[in-house]
């Protein structure tokens, strides 16, 4: 298969800054991230080539390597080895340095570089979830399934078989890495013998080929708060990956998205809903029920009611995260005027005008008395 350009890839032109580049990268991993696309191969190649396109144009000699010589920069043989990734990172390793840089995830992705010998803590992971409007208005438990690196049961994690030893890794003399020479530039690979552990297992454990980790679904409980809005992370302790070598696993992170709702919009803890009445109620004044997360309310709208005037039902907004109490809910009034009138209708609402002075309807009259003096203006100045 021809390998398709890096910056068409991340759609990026070949002046692109690094920030553009770093951009691009986030907005396409994320849309493309096999935990997003469960099942989907063609998803899960695209992550894996943007990997591919955004460690090589985000390593400004990597770039210019590939500015100058295109692909074959990259030795193709080298890349013979376990999934097409030697001299590549792991793409969800890449993912998780990109989105290091940000916020909660800084403390432990920063920490990535390792002795490879040594029992490392494993991977935070990142898992995107849709919850309804009232789910995260009300709060609500989830249980969500999703397949990561597991401690092998088999050797409870070591990697090796029962009576085996590791031995040093004699390619790379237990480095973890080797170096070799493309043209004028030298390239440090993990090491093709050992995967980068310095290491070799005289017998690997059968049941995870001694890597001490085997993918597993897994089904997760979480326990989601009242309050919570799109972009929230809950932080699940231990659920991460699972640690390399005996290690401590890594946390799991669920970043929320909060879907739209039919008749609320939300700010912050506040809720708003626009009610339509007709003219005639709001001339008249009437009672309209009002929907409220937890049932009906009863609003009075006195005669005369304008157009957007607003109402506020304290306490009827959203429960506040920190515990202070609840928002508001502020209904705004949307005045309709009949489309689809009746002649007998028509004949009534045309007698109703026979009987308007004018003075019914005080914003139009000041209008028009401030129009009239503008006509007049004109009219002396002619
Ligand atoms: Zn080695
Ligand atoms: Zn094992």
């Amino acid at each position: 298969m021809a390998k398709r350009d890096y910056y068409d890839i991340l759609g990026v032109g070949r002046d692109a800054s690094e920030e553009e580049i770093k951009k691009a990268y986030r907005r396409l991993a994320v849309k493309h991230h096999p935990d997003k696309n469960p099942g989907d191969k063609t998803a899960e190649e695209k992550f894996k080539e943007l990997g591919e396109a955004y460690e090589v144009l985000s390593d400004p000699q990597k770039r210019a390597a590939y500015d100058q010589y295109g692909h074959t920069a990259f030795d193709p043989r080298a890349r013979a080895g376990r999934g097409g990734g030697a001299g590549f990172h792991d793409p969800f390793e890449i993912f998780r340095e990109v989105f290091g840089g940000s916020s909660i995830f800084d403390e432990f992705f920063g920490s990535s570089r390792h002795d490879p010998t040594q029992p490392h803590r494993g991977n935070d992971l990142r898992y995107d979830l849709e919850i309804t409007f009232e789910e995260a208005a009300m709060g609500t438990e989830k249980e969500i399934s999703l397949t990561k690196p597991e401690r092998c049961d088999v050797c409870q994690g070591s990697g090796v078989e029962a009576g085996s030893r590791t031995r040093t890794c004699p390619t790379c003399h237990g480095r973890g890495q080797v170096v070799s020479a493309r043209g004028i530039f030298s390239i440090a690979q993990t090491c093709p013998h050992c995967q980068g552990a310095g290491q070799v297992i005289e017998k690997p454990c059968k049941g995870c080929h001694g890597s001490g980790r085997r993918d597993r679904v897994s089904k997760i409980k979480l326990r989601i708060p009242a309050g919570v809005d799109t972009g929230a992370r809950l932080r699940s302790a231990g659920n991460g990956e699972a640690g390399l070598r005996g290690g401590p696993p890594g946390d799991l992170y669920v970043v929320l998205h909060v879907q739209p709702h039919e008749i609320f919009q939300r700010d912050g803890d506040d809720l708003l809903c626009e009610v339509p009445v007709s003219f005639v109620q709001a001339a008249l004044g009437t009672e309209i029920e009002v929907p409220t997360l937890n049932g009906q309310a009863t609003i009075k709208i006195p005669a005369g009611t304008q157009p957007g005037t607003m109402f506020r039902l304290r306490g009827k907004g959203v429960k506040n995260l920190q515990g202070f109490g609840h928002g508001d809910l502020h209904v705004r009034i949307d005045v309709e005027v009949p489309t689809h009138l009746t002649a007998a209708q028509r004949a009534k609402l045309e007698e109703f005008a026979h009987l308007c002075s004018g003075r019914e309807n005080p914003k139009s009259q000041g209008f028009f008395e401030k129009a009239r003096k503008l006509f007049q203006q004109f009219g002396s100045e002619s």
